[in-house]
C-alpha cells in the first residue's frame, strides 16, 4: 500500500451531501481552504437522487447540481470522493487530524476524460441501485448522469477482468493494479455532516419489502418519479403495469419501539404527501391513499401543502398498518386498525404499496472520532437550544441528518450555522 501526503487544510468537511457542500461553500466563501470528503464515489447525497422537493415541487437535480458543481469548482475547495475515514480527532487546538484512504477506482483520475467508452464497451450487467434497483448498470460506471466527479469506477466484485474496458479507454486510464492510498489531513476545524440512510426493514418482513415485488421503499418511488428513472414513467415493478391503486404506509421505519426507532423522521409525512401530489399528476386516474398514525407539517407552507393534497383528491386513512401479504393479480394486501370511521380491522388490496421509512444515521464514530451520540445514534449537539451545531470536541461541529433528521430547508440553515462556528473558531486561534 502506497503511503500519500500529509495535507493541510483550514476545514474538513466530512459528507459531500447538501449540508457538507453548504458548510464548505459558506467556508470557501469566506477564503477559507476547505477539503470535502465523501465515501461515495459522487458528492450530492440523498437530495440529487430526489425527484422534486417540498414544499416547492422544485425539480431536486435542477437546484443540487449547481450546488455540486460550485463546490467543485470552487478555488477554495478540494474534493476527496470515494475516500474512507479511518480516524478524525482534535490532536492540538489548531489541529484536527482525519486519516483517509483513498478507495482504488482502478481508473486513473489525471487520465480519465468521462467519456464513459468504458462504461458502453463493458458485457457485464449488475443491478443499479442508483435507480432503486429496477433497471441495470454496467460493471464499470459513472455513478449517474450528472455525478461529480465524472469518474467512472470498477465494481471489482462484479468484473469479469475481460480487458475490454482497457481496450476502449483512448488515453488508457484504466488501472487494474491500482492500490489504496493512505493520506492525512490536517485542519483548524471540522464539520460533520454525514447524514443518514433509510430504516432497515429486515427486522420488520411482516411489511414484505424485498419479499413483495409490488411493495417499494420510499427512495425507489423517488426514482420512479425522477425525470431520469428507470422507466421514464412510474411502473409497477412486477409486471410494469400502471397501478391503478397507490397507498402510502407511514411510520413504516419510525416510531417504532419494535425497530429500536422510537422517535419521528419528521419528513416521512411531507414526502409522502409530495410523491402523493406528483403520482397524481403522473397517473391522473389512479386511486391514491395514504395510511397515517398523524400528519406532521411542520414546516411553514406545510399545512397548506398538506390541505392541497387532500383538495386534490388524494384519501387520507387513519389506522395503524401491521402486515401486507401477496393479494389476488399481484397486488398488496394490507391489513390495518383503522382508527376513525367504523373502525376495526380492515383489508384492502393496491397495486403498489410504498413504505414511508424513516432516518437512521449514516455513520458510526464508535472507534474513530470521540464525538458523542445520542441514543437514536446521531451527533449529539452540547447546546441544542442555543449553537446546536456544537459538539463535545472544540471546533467540531455538526449539520444536517447528521445531527437528527431534518429536512432540506432545516439542514441548509443548520449547515451554515456550523460554517460560522468554524469561521469564528479558526479566527479565534489567531
Ligand atoms: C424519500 C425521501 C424524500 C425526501 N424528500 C424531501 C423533500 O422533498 N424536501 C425536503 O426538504 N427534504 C426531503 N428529504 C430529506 C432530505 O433528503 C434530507 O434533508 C437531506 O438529504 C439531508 O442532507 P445531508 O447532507 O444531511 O445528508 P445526506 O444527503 O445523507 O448526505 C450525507 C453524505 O455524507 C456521506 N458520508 C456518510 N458517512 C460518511 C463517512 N463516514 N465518510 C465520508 N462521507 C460520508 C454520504 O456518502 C453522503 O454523501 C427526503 C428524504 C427521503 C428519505
Amino acid at each position: 500500500m502506497k503511503v500519500k501526503r500529509d495535507l493541510q487544510f483550514d476545514a474538513i468537511v466530512i459528507g459531500g451531501g447538501i449540508a457538507g457542500l453548504q458548510s464548505a461553500l459558506d467556508l470557501g466563501d469566506q477564503g477559507y481552504k476547505v477539503a470535502v470528503v465523501d465515501k461515495d464515489a459522487t458528492i450530492g447525497g440523498k437530495m440529487i437522487r430526489l425527484s422534486k422537493v417540498f414544499p416547492t415541487l422544485d425539480c431536486a437535480s435542477c437546484i443540487t447540481t449547481p450546488k455540486m458543481s460550485s463546490a467543485a469548482h470552487h478555488e477554495n475547495i478540494t474534493l476527496f470522493t470515494y475516500c474512507t475515514l479511518g480516524a478524525l480527532d482534535r490532536e492540538k487546538p489548531d489541529q484536527v487530524v482525519a486519516q483517509l484512504r483513498q478507495e482504488p477506482r482502478y481508473v486513473d483520475p489525471e487520465k480519465c476524460i468521462g467519456c464513459r467508452k468504458c462504461e458502453y464497451g463493458c458485457p457485464v450487467y449488475v443491478e443499479d441501485d442508483e435507480q432503486g434497483g429496477f433497471n441495470m448498470r454496467k460493471a464499470i460506471y459513472i455513478p449517474f448522469s450528472n455525478a461529480i466527479p465524472q469518474l467512472p469506477v470498477l465494481d471489482v466484485e462484479n468484473c469479469s477482468l475481460c480487458g475490454k474496458c482497457a481496450k476502449v479507454c483512448p488515453t488508457d486510464a484504466i488501472r487494474y493494479d491500482m492500490e489504496p492510498e493512505d493520506f492525512t489531513i490536517t485542519a483548524k476545524t471540522a464539520v460533520l455532516a454525514t447524514g443518514f440512510e433509510l430504516s432497515p426493514m429486515e427486522q420488520k418482513p411482516q411489511y414484505g419489502l424485498a419479499k413483495l415485488q409490488n411493495v417499494v421503499s420510499s427512495m425507489q418511488m423517488e426514482r420512479l418519479l425522477a425525470p431520469h428513472g428507470p422507466y421514464n414513467r412510474v411502473l409497477r415493478p412486477s409486471d410494469g403495469k400502471e397501478p391503478d391503486s397507490i397507498a402510502y404506509v407511514q411510520c413504516a421505519g419510525s416510531r417504532d419501539e419494535s425497530l429500536g426507532i422510537p422517535y419521528c423522521s419528521r419528513v416521512c409525512c411531507m414526502y409522502a404527501i409530495k410523491q402523493a401530489m406528483l403520482l397524481s399528476g403522473a397517473l391522473p386516474l389512479a386511486d391514491i391513499t395514504i395510511y397515517y398514525m398523524d400528519i406532521r407539517a411542520f414546516g411553514k407552507g406545510y399545512e397548506q401543502f398538506y390541505q392541497n393534497a387532500k383538495a386534490m383528491g388524494i384519501e387520507f386513512v387513519k389506522a395503524k398498518v401491521a402486515k401486507i401479504t401477496q393479494g389476488d393479480n399481484q397486488t398488496a394486501r394490507l391489513r390495518y386498525e383503522d382508527q376513525e370511521g367504523n373502525g376495526g380491522v380492515m383489508e384492502r388490496e393496491h397495486d403498489l404499496v410504498i413504505l414511508s421509512l424513516g432516518m437512521v444515521p449514516q455513520w458510526d464514530p464508535a472507534g474513530i472520532c470521540s464525538v458523542n451520540c445520542g441514543q437514536d445514534g446521531f451527533i449529539q449537539s452540547i447546546l441544542p437550544k442555543i449553537a446546536p451545531t456544537v459538539t463535545n470536541i472544540d471546533g467540531v461541529y455538526t449539520a444536517g441528518v447528521a445531527a437528527g433528521p431534518k429536512d432540506i430547508v432545516d439542514t441548509i440553515t443548520e449547515a451554515g450555522a456550523a460554517a460560522m462556528e468554524a469561521a469564528n473558531y479558526i479566527k479565534g486561534l489567531t
